[in-house]
Order: structure tokens, then C-alpha cells, then sequence
């Protein structure tokens, strides 16, 4: 039965295909920008450069610094840049932590972004920016963060290693299965959601056998891009809650820890989201939803233990003290025992403790 709900739709222009990165030049002259900063990470810094040659007399310059967890100070430092080239937009390529960079400076300066995504992190669709300053991560919501135009390219993502789209995909799969069972969820949302999750539960095991799989490729991107969606138009609740935490205390990768907490995170939630458990088992076609997400990083190659990821044993506690503090919604309460074992058992590796998706 639909219930009454709140739908707001963000708006950013969308291109996605293969071949699209060619439309960046048109895009950024539809967006009025005539000299743009492009970013990157240092990794990514050719093909930036490539890109600054096809854009022509827009393109100002390069930053290749951008780092994960956007700290201040880098921003800081390509403001300088920006500044000093007089570029009036910026053109963000790469994943997440270089979309960060793009926000950061569009909410000091309100430039537009074009942004070219080469992961499944999904930032691009958010109006949401995470910055660094002595060691503390605080976020941002603002208007002026979300990019006002996005181009996906599958070309730029068939370099993404499948070790790398496999965690980079599970991120994804957790913007969409919380959103499920967001305090705001939407029948609109829903839907992207559950076709999200299905995209990209397909396609990650298809990369996984064979990296250059376009298709595969093709249908995990377009799953990134409604799991971003997802991300930016309900709120989330326990699972971003404990990654963003566990993230920033240990100094923990942002992909693989959302890959190894989903299952326990959403196992805690399951008896109380009936509803999302039977859309996200049918999603990925397991009998158990938490079990399936498990399986399915197990099948993929991909770590399941947080104290292979770095997480020392004696964070366990420390984590769950600081998960109950600071109250968010969540569809359980809180409750700090089971919360300190999920912690433990992802840190360990277990599968999720059994839950019953509901018939
Ligand atoms: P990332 O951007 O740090 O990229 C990881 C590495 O992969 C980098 O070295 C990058 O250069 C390289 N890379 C990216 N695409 C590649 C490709 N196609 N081929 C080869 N190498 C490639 O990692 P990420 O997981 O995309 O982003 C993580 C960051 O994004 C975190 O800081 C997280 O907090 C943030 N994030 C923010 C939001 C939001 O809404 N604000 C949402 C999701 C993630």
C-alpha cells in the first residue's frame, strides 16, 4: 500500500554511453563556462591532461591533488590555483575523493561542476560534500555542492580494477539498501533502489570474470548512477553512520569498509524493514538478503574482515560507544550490545548473524 511521502527530484543534467566524454566541451558551453580547472588525482593526471587538450580554449589548467576524505588544506591549494588561471567552473574526473575536490571548491566559490565520474561511489549525485580538517570529517548539505551536470563514460571505467569496482560496487548497493528503508523513502526512490541493487549484483560478478566485459560494465554504471540517486534524495541511517565512524577513527579504505559492514549493518536493521529485505533478495535473487550481500563480496574477491582493512581489535568497543553516541534514526534503535557484536563480527569476518527476509 503507498503511503504519503515527500519527493524532491535534484536537478542535474545526466549523459551516460560509451564515448559520451567527447560531449564534455558542449556540456560545459551549455553550462556558460568558458575556462575551466580540470581535477584529478595524481593517478589520473594524463588522462586529465587528454581531456584539457579535447576541451580546447576552455581548458585553464589542471589540479591533479585531489586526495581522499577532501582535506582543507588541498582545497585551500587549488582555490589558489583556480584563482591564478581565472577558470569559472571546474571539471571533476575520477572518483569520489576527486568529485570532493570539485564540491569543496563549488561551495567556496559557487562554480558550476562537470563531473565525470570514473568510479561507482556515486558522490555525483549528491548534494553532500565530506571535508578533513585536523583529523576531523564533517559534511556538508548545500545546494551549491551538487554538480550541475554529470557525464558517465563506461570507456573511463574499464580501468577501474576489478578488485577496485567490485568494493567501489558494493558502496553503491548500500546507498540503495538503505535507502529502502530510509525515514523518507519514496516509491520513486524505491524503485531506483531495487533496480540499482539488481544492476550491479549482476554485473560486478560479470567484471569479476572478465574485466573488459563492456556490458557488464555498462549495466554496473548505470546501477552506480540510481544508487547515487538513492544517496542523494532519501537520508541514510546505521550503515553510513558506522562506516562514516569506523572510516574516521581507524583510518579505514571508504569502499572496502562499506563493503564488509553492509551485511551486519543490514542484518541489525532486518527485523525491523521486512519490506526492503524481500525487494533487496529479490534484488540480488538470494533468500536472504544479508546473507546474499555476504556471499556476494565473498564471491567477488573481496575482503570481508575489518582487521584486514587495518581496524585494530581493540577499536571494537570504542566503535560501538561512539555509534550510540550522537543519536540518528535508524529502523532499530540503537541498541549498543548488538551493535558492539556486528562490529565484531565484521571485524572478524563472520557471516552476518541469521535473519529471515520475510515472506
Ligand atoms: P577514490 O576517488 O579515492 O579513488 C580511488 C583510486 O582509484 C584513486 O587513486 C583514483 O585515481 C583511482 N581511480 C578512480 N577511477 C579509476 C579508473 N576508472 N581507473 C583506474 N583508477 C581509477 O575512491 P572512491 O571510492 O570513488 O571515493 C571515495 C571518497 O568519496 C571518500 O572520501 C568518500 O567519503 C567520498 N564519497 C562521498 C560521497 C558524497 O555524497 N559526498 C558519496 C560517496 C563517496
Amino acid at each position: 500500500m503507498i503511503g504519503s511521502f515527500t519527493f524532491e527530484n535534484l536537478p542535474c543534467r545526466v549523459v551516460f554511453g560509451s564515448g559520451t566524454l567527447a560531449a564534455a566541451k558542449a556540456e560545459l558551453e551549455r553550462l556558460g563556462g568558458t575556462r575551466a580547472l580540470v581535477l584529478t588525482t595524481q593517478q589520473q593526471e594524463a588522462q586529465g591532461k587528454s581531456l584539457g587538450i579535447a576541451l580546447g580554449p576552455l581548458y585553464a589548467g589542471i589540479f591533479p591533488g585531489a586526495t581522499m576524505h577532501t582535506p582543507v588544506e588541498v582545497t585551500e591549494r587549488a582555490l589558489a590555483v583556480m584563482k591564478a588561471c581565472g577558470a569559472d567552473c571546474v571539471v571533476s574526473l575520477g572518483g569520489g575523493s576527486t568529485t570532493g575536490l570539485g564540491k569543496a571548491l563549488a561551495l567556496r566559490t559557487g562554480v558550476n561542476q562537470l563531473c565525470i565520474p570514473t568510479t561507482y561511489a556515486g558522490s555525483e549525485m549528491t548534494p553532500i560534500v565530506g571535508q578533513t580538517e585536523n583529523g576531523l570529517k564533517t559534511t556538508v548539505r548545500d545546494a551549491a555542492v551538487l554538480p550541475e551536470t554529470v557525464i558517465y563514460d563506461v570507456d573511463l571505467t574499464l580501468t577501474l580494477p576489478a578488485s577496485l569496482a567490485a568494493t567501489s560496487g558494493i558502496n553503491a548497493i548500500a546507498h540503495a539498501v538503505e535507502a529502502l528503508y530510509a525515514r523518507d523513502a519514496n516509491p520513486v526512490t524505491s524503485l531506483m533502489a531495487e533496480e540499482g541493487i539488481r544492476a550491479l549484483s549482476c554485473a560486478l560478478p560479470a567484471i569479476a570474470a572478465k574485466a573488459d566485459d563492456r556490458e557488464a560494465r555498462t549495466e554496473a554504471l548505470y546501477g552506480a548512477w540510481l544508487c547515487g540517486v538513492c544517496l542523494g534524495t532519501v537520508g541514510m541511517a546505521l550503515h553510513h553512520k558506522l562506516c562514516h565512524t569506523l572510516g574516521g577513527t581507524f583510518d579505514l579504505p571508504h569502499a572496502e569498509t562499506h563493503t564488509i559492514v553492509l551485511p551486519h549493518a543490514l542484518a541489525y536493521n532486518a527485523p525491523a524493514v521486512p519490506d526492503a529485505m524481500v525487494r533487496i533478495s529479490r534484488a540480488i535473487g538470494a533468500a536472504d538478503a544479508s546473507k546474499g550481500l555476504y556471499d556476494l563480496a565473498k564471491r567477488l574477491g573481496a575482503k570481508l574482515a575489518l582487521r584486514d582493512v587495518g581496524m585494530p581489535e581493540s577499536g571494537i568497543d570504542k566503535a560501538a560507544d561512539l555509534a550510540v553516541t550522537n543519536a540518528y534514526w535508524n529502523p532499530r534503535p540503537l541498541d549498543r550490545g548488538a551493535i558492539r557484536d556486528l562490529i565484531a563480527r565484521s571485524w572478524a569476518g563472520e557471516p552476518p548473524s541469521a535473519t529471515k527476509a520475510a515472506a
